[in-house]
């Protein structure tokens, strides 16, 4: 029997900085590559700004000014990101919002067929799968790779 990979044309892949991040992307590099598919590079800003603590809190334009500070530092790093893999015509986003959300939300919007995460991130083999893989496995409306990472 002869096993082929399916013909992937809108791929997403998920990047959180992690020393893993490079092992994901060129895993769904090599798959773009063979079926010249389009990637979007996704890292999502985890901003949990005060106001989500709580309704006593008088809101502050610091906050905001905050959340737009990271997304645009995390648009500098997906960009040197994308260049370093050899993936300068890749799109970049950098939603604020929790990664498993963004990650479905953006593949939705961008009709991906396929989803590249990595099977942990930052926080390490706490779980048999992290915890953003877990939930965009169990709910992406399309395929999704989990990248096997040992550390
Ligand atoms: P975790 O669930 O944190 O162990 O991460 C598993 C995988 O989810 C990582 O290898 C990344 O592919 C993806 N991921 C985690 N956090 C983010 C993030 N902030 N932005 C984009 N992708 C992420």
């Amino acid at each position: 029997m002869t096993t082929s990979i399916p013909n992937y044309q809108q791929i997403v892949i998920a990047v959180d900085f992690s020393e893993s991040s490079k092992m994901v992307a060129s895993r769904a590099l090599d798959i773009a590559q063979k079926n010249g598919a389009a990637i979007t590079l996704l890292h999502a800003v985890e901003y949990l700004s005060p106001l989500a603590f709580g309704d006593e809190l008088i809101p502050s334009p610091d906050w905001l000014l905050v959340e737009k500070e990271l997304v645009k530092q995390g648009e500098k790093s997906l960009r040197a990101f994308a260049e370093e893999m050899g993936l300068d015509d890749a799109t970049t986003l950098v939603p604020s919002g929790s990664p498993s959300h963004e990650i479905i939300t953006v593949a939705k919007e961008k009709n991906a067929d396929l989803i590249v995460v990595g099977t942990h991130g930052r926080h390490g083999l706490q779980r048999l799968l992290g915890s953003t893989a877990n939930s965009v496995i169990n709910h992406a409306a399309c395929d999704v790779l989990a990248v096997r990472l040992q550390h």
